[in-house]
């Protein structure tokens, strides 16, 4: 038989794309000899991903400048940073936008959106001076500045800055930002160099090899254990009335997982394509249906897909967002089933879609420390009627809950038993709307724009009311994935995981931490088109921009047009909220959550 053909071609491999393409061998000579690299065990490293070749391939130094803003608080980013030399700062309270370059949210009345309305250009995309470039205001020393080959934003007058809000100065072989890079979580602080300062920017799939050192491995987890692990479980509200002592037990045994990537959008246009089975097939299992359980998972980020196994291939029955379970259900049933039934395996399988970052409490410690603290009606119901029979178990509950009532803190959520009936998964009646969701990821949209074909007349009105408060320029297209009478249209979904910010070297893209909107804000948007890349959605444009007479605007250097990112900003400021919705005529237009079910099932239920 002749022999099949073959292509040679190079395999690709782990570090096929450095961070930084020009660090040296005197650059990773140079860090072996810094701290806290200098007292790693070599030996700890595998083969494949030795300290040298993480220390070359997944990192970069940075020489910053005094004032240079290195992370802002609010932002997401996919690396940490250790201080090599000099020192910085990081602010323990917030700072204003405006210190940041970005422009505070203004809600408008009526008569100046009219006057907006009425005064708007006849040129697409155009922009004052001060709207192309803030260092165009006035020169306060520049406040984007060129360092090396990249831009940087600067803060004036910092002896002020530090002097008003509170900070901490981090010297020589500090590391921050770890958390916020290794689980996905946006950056609790802004910090600032304090100094001249080199910096090793670490990201994260570099930083989880470092674990296998365990010097520093235990220095990380130590750090996170003590710091946010009691936050992060505290804000659990089924959690809520667990005494400290119990509490302490919990934090002390909880384990903290991660699978799939962190860099999901870069899979999502291949997988998207993929039929559901092998979509599924393809995602990291974290817990398999007939398992029996070890473990309440807690989704901390990401996604998980639940699916049972059905004929040669699964179905997904429903997803889980951040604060939701996996395995309760099984596992207080078990719990409090009478000795005469059998306990019960994991009913579904539980993967990861794309991303998900998990906390995992063991049965045991779960079962002793936190169910005899859960409410009767918070349980699932399937449990809720055996729980009486456990009468001695839980005889204490009432008087734990009025004791931490006591004590809670008056900034915790109240959430209602729903609430935690609901944290078992979002799922809608029908299958295929479920695995439609799913499959394109829209479960990451908390304000996804979709339309009901049914009634939508394709008049284009939403349309036009978006480019009637943008200056003349719509922030969408109707189009999108259609599912039956449902499209979700191409526009910003404000997202759970707004992976566009990652990466964004001003932070001109940033999520308001009251209202969850993300917005570009123009006069600090470099043009870069980093974040239009980044969005899986493609839902963010990159525009030539010109002046209010139609004249582009060009970089006096090159010559080259300016660009900058626009996408759906909600309306940002105006009374109405979104324009698209209050003026579809046919009711056809709805901003919905759709990281949860409900509100889009509620939604298909009152139509026609
Ligand atoms: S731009 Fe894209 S990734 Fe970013 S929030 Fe909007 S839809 Fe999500
Ligand atoms: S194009 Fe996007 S990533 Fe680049 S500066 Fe503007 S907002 Fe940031």
């Amino acid at each position: 038989m002749e022999k099949a053909q073959t292509i040679p071609v190079q395999r690709p491999s782990r570090w096929d794309k450095p961070l930084d393409a020009s660090m040296s061998d005197a650059d990773v000579a140079w860090l072996r000899t810094r701290a806290p690299f200098n007292g790693m065990d070599r030996s700890a490293f595998p083969k494949a991903t030795p300290l040298d070749g993480i220390l070359r391939y997944d990192c970069r130094l940075h020489r910053v400048e005094p004032g240079e803003v290195i992370v802002r608080e609010g932002d997401y980013g996919n690396s940490a940073f250790l201080v090599i030399t000099g020192s910085v700062r990081a602010l323990l309270d917030s700072l204003p936008e405006s210190q940041l370059g970005r422009e505070a949210t203004r809600v408008i009345d009526w008569l100046e959106a009219l006057r907006r309305y009425l005064g708007r250009s006849p040129f697409r995309e155009s922009r004052s001076s001060e709207q192309v470039s803030i260092n165009a205001t006035n020169d306060r020393s520049k406040l984007i500045r060129d360092i090396d080959d990249r831009q940087a934003v600067f803060l004036q007058d910092t002896d002020a800055i530090f002097n008003r809000y509170e900070n901490v100065s981090l010297g020589p072989g500090e590391l921050f930002g770890e958390v916020a890079a290794m689980y996905r979580s946006p950056r609790t602080a802004t910090v600032i160099a304090e100094t001249e300062a080199a910096l090793l920017e670490i990201r994260w799939q570099g930083l989880r090899v470092l674990r296998r050192d365990r010097k520093f491995a235990d220095t990380l987890e130590n750090h996170y254990r003590n710091h946010w692990l009691p936050v992060h479980l505290r804000e659990i509200p089924l959690l809520r009335f667990v005494p400290e002592e119990n509490m302490a037990r919990v934090i002390e045994s909880t384990q903290l997982r991660s699978y799939g990537r962190l860099e999901w959008n870069a899979d999502y246009k291949k997988t998207r394509k993929l039929p559901p089975n092998e979509q599924i097939a393809s995602e990291p299992l974290v817990l398999d249906q007939g398992q029996f359980p070890t473990e309440l998972i807690i989704v901390r980020s990401g996604f998980g897909r639940l699916c049972v196994r059905h004929g040669a291939g699964h179905q997904t029955t429903a997803y889980l967002g951040k604060g939701q379970f996996f395995g309760l259900e099984e596992i207080s049933y078990n719990a409090f089933r009478p000795e005469s039934m059998p306990s019960i395996p994991y009913q579904h399988s539980l993967r990861a879609v794309g991303f998900l970052d998990a906390l995992a409490i063991p049965v045991e410690v779960f079962a002793a420390d936190v169910l005899p603290h859960v409410r009767k009606n918070e349980l699932p119901e399937v449990v809720g009627h055996l729980v009486g029979t456990k009468t001695d178990a839980l005889k204490d509950r009432r008087l734990n809950r009025t004791e931490n009532r006591r004590t809670q803190p008056a900034t915790q959520k109240q959430t209602s038993p729903q609430d935690s009936q609901e944290s078992m998964g979002s799922s809608f009646e029908s299958t295929s709307l479920l695995e439609f969701v799913v499959q394109n990821r829209f479960n990451n949209g908390r304000d996804a724009m979709v339309i009901d074909l049914h009634r939508c007349t394709r008049c284009d009105d939403c349309v036009r009311a978006c480019a009637d408060v943008h200056d003349n320029n719509p922030r969408f297209v109707r189009q999108g994935a259609v599912h039956d009478r449902l499209q979700v249209v191409q526009a910003c979904m404000h997202c759970n995981d707004p992976v566009c910010m990652i990466g964004c070297p001003t932070g001109a893209i940033a999520r308001d931490m009251n209202t969850g909107v993300v917005s570009i804000h123009d006069s600090i948007c470099v043009g870069c088109g980093v974040c239009s890349a980044a969005c899986p959605y493609q839902n963010i444009a990159m525009v030539e921009i010109n002046d209010k007479k139609g004249r582009a605007y060009v970089d006096e250097q090159s010559g080259r047009p300016i660009k900058k990112a626009t996408k759906c900003d909600q309306c940002r400021g105006l009374p109405s909220g979104p324009a698209c919705v209050a003026a579809c005529p046919h009711d056809a237009l709805v901003r919905i959550d759709l990281s949860e079910s409900k509100p889009l099932t509620q939604w298909l239920e009152g139509r026609s």
